[in-house]
C-alpha cells in the first residue's frame, strides 16, 4: 500500500494531532489524484480542532485543510477534461444531490453535507482524491500559494452576490482579515461605487490600499471616531455594510445605524460554534427599509474565482505571510492564532 504524510487529529485538541504516515487515497475511475502543493491555514476552521471545539462536521480521525491546490498526479479512466500534470484546484464541497435542499437548488444547505477538510480528508496531506467534476485546471503562471486560496475567494464572492450590489452603491467592509481583504477587493471589482475597509489594525488596512479601496482605522474603545468619518464620507449612509469582524454586539448595533435607507447589513463572520446575539431596532429597520442578511460561504463559484485570480482581478497574494513544510504545521498555526495582524500561513505538504 502506498503511504503518504498527513496531519491527523485522532480527536479534537493539539495533543491528539500529529503529522504521520497514513495510506495514500486511491484514485477512482471518475477521480483525480492531486499531489497537494499548497494548503492554506483557515483560522476559524483549523483553530476549532486545536481548541477542542471540534471539526465542523464532527468526524474523527480528521485530516483538515480545505484551501488547497496542486498537480494532477493521476486521473481516472473516465476523466477527459483533466490531464496528468495539470495545475488544479477543486471545490471541496460534496452536497448529496438527493436531500430536500439539494433538490430545491440550495445545495449549500445540504442535509448530508460532505466536505474535504471537514468530514472528508483535507489538504494537509501529500495527496488527496477529488471527484473530477469538482476539479478545475489553471494557468501554470499562477503560483500554488495563490491558487490554493480560490476557496476563500469563492466564499468572498458570495458576499458580493448575496448583498445584491447595484451599480454605484457604496460599501463598507468591517474587518480586514483574510476574508475581509478579499471581500473588499471583490466589491471594488463589482458594480459598487466607493468601497471602504475598516479595521483596528493599520497593517491590515495597508494591504488593501493598493487596490483603490478607502481605509478607516477603528478605535475599539471609541466607535464615535469612525462613525464620524463615515458620516462625513457618506452623508446619506452606507448602502451595504459587511461584517467580517467576528465580534458581536456593539459593532453590529453601531453598523445598523450607519446604513442608508434601503441599506443591507451582511453578517459574514463565522459565528458557528457559539450563539452570538445583538439588539436590532425593529422600528429603525421598518422606517428605513433595512435588511439584515447572512452569507452562505459556499458560492459554487470556483471556476470564476480561479479565472479572476488568473486575470489579476483579485489578488490573494497580498494576504500571504509565510510558507511552512507540513512538519511545521503547528508552528504556522501558532502564528495565525497569536500574532496580531497575521493572515495566511501556507503549508507545502510535499516540501
Ligand atoms: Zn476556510
Ligand atoms: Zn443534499
Amino acid at each position: 500500500m502506498d503511504m503518504m504524510k498527513a496531519l491527523v487529529y485522532e480527536k479534537p485538541g493539539r495533543a491528539n494531532g500529529s503529522v504521520k504516515m497514513i495510506p495514500r487515497p486511491v484514485c477512482g475511475d471518475n477521480d483525480v489524484l492531486m499531489k497537494v502543493m499548497a494548503c492554506a491555514i483557515c483560522k476559524p476552521a483549523e483553530s476549532s480542532h486545536d481548541r477542542t471545539t471540534g471539526s465542523l462536521m464532527g468526524k474523527y480521525p480528521a485530516t483538515p485543510g480545505h484551501e488547497f491546490a496542486g498537480i494532477a498526479e493521476e486521473v481516472g479512466k473516465n476523466v477527459t477534461d483533466i490531464k496528468v500534470g495539470d495545475y488544479i484546484i477543486a471545490d471541496n464541497a460534496y452536497p448529496c444531490g438527493h436531500c430536500y435542499y439539494c433538490k430545491s437548488n440550495r445545495p449549500m444547505m445540504c442535509e448530508n453535507y460532505r466536505c474535504q477538510g471537514h468530514n472528508m480528508q483535507g489538504g494537509f496531506a501529500q495527496y488527496m482524491v477529488c471527484r473530477s467534476d469538482n476539479v478545475f485546471s489553471f494557468s501554470k503562471d499562477i503560483p500554488f500559494d495563490k491558487a490554493c486560496m480560490t476557496e476563500l475567494v469563492n466564499c468572498a464572492s458570495s458576499a458580493v452576490n448575496f448583498a445584491e450590489i447595484k451599480y454605484g452603491e457604496n460599501v463598507a467592509v468591517f474587518g480586514c482579515g483574510s476574508s475581509g481583504n478579499l471581500i473588499a477587493q471583490l466589491m471594488k471589482n463589482s458594480n459598487a461605487g466607493t468601497v471602504v475597509a475598516l479595521d483596528i489594525v493599520q497593517s491590515k488596512l495597508d494591504r488593501v490600499k493598493p487596490y483603490g479601496i478607502e481605509t478607516v482605522l477603528v478605535d475599539p474603545d471609541d466607535f464615535s471616531k469612525h462613525e464620524a468619518v463615515l458620516k462625513e464620507m457618506f452623508p446619506h449612509g452606507i448602502d451595504v455594510i459587511v461584517d467580517a469582524v467576528g465580534d458581536d454586539g456593539p459593532l453590529l448595533e453601531s453598523n445598523m445605524k450607519l446604513l442608508s435607507a434601503g441599506g443591507r447589513l451582511m453578517i459574514y463572520s463565522f459565528f458557528y460554534f457559539e450563539p452570538k446575539t445583538f439588539h436590532v431596532d425593529a422600528g429603525l429597520m421598518i422606517r428605513k427599509g433595512l435588511k439584515l442578511i447572512s452569507c452562505p460561504l459556499q458560492g459554487y463559484n470556483f471556476g470564476n474565482c480561479i479565472h479572476d485570480i488568473e486575470l489579476g482581478k483579485v489578488d490573494p497574494g497580498t494576504i500571504i505571510d509565510a510558507v511552512y513544510p507540513l512538519d511545521d504545521y503547528f508552528t504556522a498555526l501558532d502564528r495565525v492564532l497569536n500574532e496580531p495582524g497575521s493572515m495566511k500561513m501556507i503549508i507545502h505538504p510535499n516540501d
